[in-house]
């Protein structure tokens, strides 16, 4: 017997419309690209996201066209989020931080028959424009008066390209399971991979996201995506603030810690979410001026692994909770959030924080496991290591133009290519990317351990672990730092800082001083390139 409740289609666009009605005035805060600061309410942003729409239609947008954007956090890029998908069309967020081919890779691949792009890069496409056959126009993320000249074809400023409907139009309406996003991964090896989230995904995502111990976002809060909205899907803040009537704040294209702390500060932002090299930026700037955050209540962070230095002071200088989370691009974006359950609430102190370093537990919507190389369920003891393996309604069953290939598991796990530990509460520690663990005389180390354990060296600013073949031991690992501006030390004094406070074997067999330590696109130590460059290091 089938139950007898309505059939209302996940859509999202169903979200703004509740914004729109129930949460009408509230605002939408953006620093343009332009520079002035810029002003909205759901309620406006929804009725210039019809004129997306009704635009879209006019061209000719068909169920299913992909339209990138290449932009930053703004509320023209959140209009034409869902003015993309109000249609039926696809938003695909490019990642400008890549390298100039694979962004020409991802937008042949992704035949986006649409560019929108910010200011900012119309003078990078311009000079990629040539090798983009599937691009029929370019629109402008601007008003006439900013629009430059440009050899971009068909191309239009936002504003003047809006104007010429009147908003006076209906969403489309169609399957929840219609694409309605699209993201590609970094893909550190081979070619990037694009994931195609649906309206049902991304509708239960935010739902997901939304539940207390997850994000826990209500009207109440001033909610500020760092995190820009073409890193793994604006990790769903993008649909989440406006599903619970938060106020948002969109930082546009400074990210840098001065910039940020004026817009905590300015707009009284209680919830941000970022990856920790962003808040490394924002603690310097704090430390330097003096500053404190008397609004915040909640940061986010994540993308990579949280230091425990970095948790421990935006707790006990700043008074600001932090919560630490883990996804990927796969799972729309949120696998785990580490807020505290009754099990662990009277801890405190160094205890607390052992907890709060990890990346915490899954909200309903979210199955893990961890298993053997053979696929054997591993115990959850807080220290077995498994391959992390994960299942829900927001986590990807296979890639763009690739749907004939299975990448799940018998029991439909994706395998996320980390490597954790869970202990018997639930919560869970990532160890490490499969591929960047050390194996040293069969017994894994945890690069990630390691690198935490380095930056809490008051000198230290970063440090990446990496393995190198040894003899005898197959790999060891090699401690490679980034001292803090005007900062010198050596490597006895960086390894006895780490000694006793890791298993012996696990110490690293040298320290080497860089200037700088490459990261990917998304703010991630770019391993690869470590370890291309260290490959012919010799350890003592
Ligand atoms: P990209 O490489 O494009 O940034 P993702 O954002 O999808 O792609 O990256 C997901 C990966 O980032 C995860 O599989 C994991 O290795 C890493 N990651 C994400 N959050 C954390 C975290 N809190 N701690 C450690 N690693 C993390």
């Amino acid at each position: 017997m089938r139950g007898l409740m309505q059939d209302w289609p996940l859509l999202c666009h169903r979200i703004l419309d509740h914004a729109a009605t129930m949460h009408a005035e509230r605002l939408i805060i953006s620093r343009s690209i332009e520079g002035p600061i810029h002003k909205t309410t759901y309620s406006e942003a929804r009725h210039r996201a019809l004129k997306v729409s009704q635009r879209l239609e006019r061209d000719g947008a068909q169920l299913g066209d992909r339209v990138a954007t290449l932009a930053w956090n703004t509320w023209r890029h959140f209009e034409a989020w869902y003015g993309i998908m109000g249609i039926g069309a696809v938003y695909h967020t490019i990642n400008p931080r890549l390298f100039p081919d694979q962004i020409v890779w991802i937008i042949n691949h992704a035949e986006d028959r649409v560019v929108m792009t910010d200011l900012t890069f119309v003078p990078l496409l311009e000079k990629l424009a040539a090798r983009l056959p599937t691009v029929e126009r370019y629109i402008v993320l601007t008003d006439p008066a900013h629009m430059p000249e440009t050899s971009l074809k068909n191309a239009v400023s936002y504003e003047a390209w809006i104007a010429e409907s009147d908003g006076d139009f209906a969403w489309k309406t169609f399957d929840e399971n219609t694409a309605a996003g699209m993201c590609y991964t970094s893909g550190t090896t081979g070619h990037p991979k694009g994931v195609l989230y649906s309206h049902r995904s991304n509708v239960l995502h935010s739902m997901i996201a939304t539940a207390g111990d997850a994000m826990g976002i209500s009207s109440r809060d001033v909610v500020m995506p760092v995190v820009p909205m073409f890193h793994a899907n604006c990790w769903g803040i993008a649909l989440t603030a406006p599903m619970n009537g938060a106020t948002l704040i969109m930082p546009g294209h400074k990210m840098d810690g001065a910039s940020i702390y004026q817009m905590l500060d300015d707009y009284r932002v209680t919830f941000t979410a970022a990856v920790p090299t962003i808040w490394l930026m924002l603690l310097q700037h704090l430390e330097a001026t003096n500053a404190k955050l008397p609004y915040l209540k909640r940061v986010i962070i994540g993308g990579s692994a949280c230091p425990r230095a970095m948790t421990e002071k935006f707790e006990k200088n700043y008074d600001v909770e932090v919560i630490h989370a883990w996804g990927m691009t796969e799972m729309s974006p949120l696998g785990s959030l580490c807020t505290i359950k009754p099990e662990y609430a009277d801890l405190g102190g160094d205890a607390l924080l052992d907890i709060k370093i990890k990346q915490g537990h899954s909200p309903f919507g979210v199955e893990m496991k961890i298993t053997d190389d053979l696929g054997r369920k591993q115990p959850w003891d807080g220290k077995t290591f498994g391959r992390l393996k994960v299942r829900g309604p927001a986590v990807a069953r296979s890639y763009f133009k690739a749907d004939d290939e299975d990448i799940l598991d018998d029991e439909g796990f994706f395998d996320t290519g980390d490597v954790a530990t869970i202990d018997r509460n639930g919560y869970m520690q990532i160890t490490d990317r499969s591929k960047d663990i050390i194996k040293s005389g069969g017994e894994w180390i945890s690069s990630i351990d390691l690198e935490n354990l380095a930056v809490g060296h008051p000198k230290v600013s970063e440090a990446a672990v990496i393995g190198l073949r040894h003899p005898k031991w197959d790999e060891r690992p090699l401690l490679i730092v980034v001292l803090k501006k005007g900062e010198t030390a050596g490597k006895t004094e960086i390894l006895n800082f780490m000694r006793g406070k890791v298993a012996k074997w696990w110490l690293p067999d040298d320290v080497a001083f860089v200037d700088e330590i490459p990261h990917t696109a998304t703010g991630k130590i770019q391993k690869t390139a470590l370890r291309e460059r260290f490959k012919d290091y010799i350890l003592p």
